[in-house]
């Protein structure tokens, strides 16, 4: 198993891609803390249970990534319950969809705030107590096609997550000669609630499915198979770098 002995803490992790993650990540052999921004939802706790059922140690944590008196908690708790925290996920997202002209002031600041500011955050705060303990770590980062895909509507969320490619190769940089590696996953177009509004759209649909070479969505298992390959020591000369899950649809 890849991740025997490691804790890992996956932000968002309540749903979607954020589960295929935890899911994969248990049966790599990991204990997983689990945040969302409400942990009250149902999904959250089916999470935490089904990694309890393959004998992994789960617990949720509820912080808003965005927020820093938040995330500072979260990873005082998280260290508290479970001695220590050696990967970092940094997976939580948002998206809207608004043109360009329409785009307000808030709209903008919500997205970058939790797709940006988040794993900024989440980053600093989880290596400086790494760093203060001496101990090796690893943080993947969630990013998106959209970093280097343009599509209309995402004049926020795009900057965003080239600015997490940005974010993981200078974090890297300073980083991973303290210890710690710093990669980034580019999810395509996966099956999750967040493209819920376009898997029922038999308009939409078909003409994304013609742009992606393997004809078919992914599954969040499927980015988790390759978050747990970075976070694991089999990638321990791999630091700063960003890599495509999209079967084939950003350079098609
Ligand atoms: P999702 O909406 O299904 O899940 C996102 C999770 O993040 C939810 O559990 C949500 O409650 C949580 N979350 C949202 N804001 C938060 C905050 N401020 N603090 C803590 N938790 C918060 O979305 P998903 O499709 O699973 O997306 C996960 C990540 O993957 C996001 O970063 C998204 O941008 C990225 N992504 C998704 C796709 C896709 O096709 N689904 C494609 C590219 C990138």
């Amino acid at each position: 198993m890849k991740l025997e002995g490691k804790v890992a803490l996956i932000t968002g992790g309540g749903r979607g891609i954020g589960r295929g993650i935890a899911e994969v990540f248990a049966e790599e052999g990991a204990d997983v803390v689990v945040n969302d921004i409400d942990i009250t939802a149902p999904e959250v706790d089916g999470v935490v249970q089904w990694i309890r059922s393959k004998g992994r140690r789960s617990k949720a944590f509820q912080a808003d990534v965005s927020k820093r008196a938040e995330v500072e908690t979260m990873f005082e708790e998280a260290w508290s319950e479970f001695g220590h925290v050696d990967i970092l996920v940094n997976n939580a997202g948002i998206e809207t969809i608004v043109p360009f002209l329409e785009l307000k002031d808030e709209q903008w600041t919500r997205v970058t705030d939790v797709d940006l500011r988040g794993p900024w955050l989440c980053s600093q705060t989880f290596c400086k107590r790494v760093v203060a303990e001496g101990r090796k770590a690893s943080i993947v980062n969630i990013g998106s096609v959209q970093a280097a895909k343009i599509i209309a509507g995402r004049t926020h969320y795009a900057p965003a997550k080239l600015g997490l490619e940005a974010l993981t190769r200078n974090v890297s940089a300073e980083m991973t000669p303290l210890g710690i590696r710093v990669n980034c996953v580019h999810p395509g177009f996966i099956a999750t609630s967040m493209t819920e509004w376009i898997l029922n759209s038999p308009e939409i649909l078909p003409e994304i499915l013609k742009q992606i070479s393997t004809g078919r969505p992914g599954e969040p298992r499927e980015i988790g198979t390759v978050a747990a390959f970075f976070a694991s020591d089999e990638a321990s000369y791999l630091t700063g770098q960003s890599i495509h899950v999209d079967g084939g649809w950003v350079f098609k």
